[in-house]
């Protein structure tokens, strides 16, 4: 047993030390990345769910690695939290993502789209984040409501007070703060309560059960209607098929994003989307 054990340890260590060089590698990899410039955003359109135009965009980060390909968010936003190294790619983001706004509206000047940009919790607890937004948007001459930034609850584990007092800070600019993932979370209604929001996001994992499940069908239904009787704009998110988007519809959801819609695309890809369609 004895044997065993220890067998069992060295395997254990053994994996613990590879998971430690791997994080250690890819913190690096991510400083590199932010140096050579190797990020890039995509763009996902989101439409009225009725003339399924579209209505805003998300900007969406991918790593244009050199050897791996584009690596997807999934694969380094967390390891970007954990270092902190969010808080400098986030403000690449934000930058980059208002810089093509601009573009955009200067190339196609009927365009009103809205622009939404994901935020950690690790940046909004930088002291100067609602300054450096507040800037920026002066610097690009962007209508701050053309701004939403993207929120989820886990922002307000921490300390709630300071968060409200950023989330304050910044819709006093006039940047909109969506709630992402919305009914995932441990106290969706809870925030909804005590936070004042613009937006929320049906998470996707609602909008693929609702025509399986008929409970799922009537969560979603009540969480439109309570978004509707506070005034918010209300996302439902992963629509793939037009199954879902004619059920959506039903529920009197006003926004749909997801595949169906739109796949997110290279901002050129996007500006050709742009083109094509009556927005601009
Ligand atoms: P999210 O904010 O919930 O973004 C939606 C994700 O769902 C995106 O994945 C998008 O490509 C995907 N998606 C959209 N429509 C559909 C659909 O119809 N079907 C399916 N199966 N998926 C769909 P992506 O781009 O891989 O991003 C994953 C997550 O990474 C995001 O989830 C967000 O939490 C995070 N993320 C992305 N960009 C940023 C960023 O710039 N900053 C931060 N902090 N997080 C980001
Ligand atoms: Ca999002
Ligand atoms: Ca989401
Ligand atoms: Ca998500």
């Amino acid at each position: 047993a004895k044997r065993h054990d220890t067998g069992g340890y060295a395997v254990f260590a053994g994996s613990m030390h590879d998971s430690a060089v791997k994080a250690l590698e890819l913190q690096t990899d991510l400083r590199n990345a932010l140096a050579r410039d190797e990020f890039v955003l995509h763009y996902q359109p989101i439409c009225d769910t009725v003339t399924a135009r579209i209505r805003g965009v998300e900007a969406l980060v991918r790593w244009q690695h050199p050897t791996r390909g584009l690596v997807p968010p999934g694969a380094f936003i967390g390891a970007a939290e954990e270092t902190g190294l969010i808080r400098e790619l986030g403000r690449w983001v934000l930058h980059e993502a208002c810089r093509q706004m601009r573009a955009w509206r200067d190339r196609f000047p009927e365009t009103d789209l809205r622009l939404s940009v994901n935020t950690s919790g690790e940046e909004l607890k930088d002291p100067r984040f609602v300054d450096g937004v507040r800037d920026l948007l002066a610097d690009t001459g962007l209508d701050p409501r053309v701004l939403q930034l993207e929120v989820t609850e886990a922002i307000f584990l921490q300390d709630p007070e300071y968060i409200a007092g950023i989330l304050d800070g910044l819709r006093a600019l006039g940047v909109r703060i969506a709630l992402d993932d919305f009914g995932t979370g441990y106290s969706s209604l809870s925030y909804l309560d005590r936070y004042r929001l613009d937006t929320i996001k049906i998470d996707r994992s609602f909008v693929t059960r609702m025509l399986t499940q008929r409970r799922t069908w009537e969560i979603v239904t009540a969480i439109v209607k309570l978004g509707q009787a506070l005034d918010l704009d209300i996302v439902a998110e992963g629509v793939e098929d037009e199954t879902q988007r004619q059920a959506i519809r039903a529920t009197g959801c006003g926004f749909v994003q997801g595949y169906l819609l739109g796949r997110p695309a290279s901002a050129a890809d996007f500006a050709r989307t742009l083109e094509a369609s009556d927005e601009a």
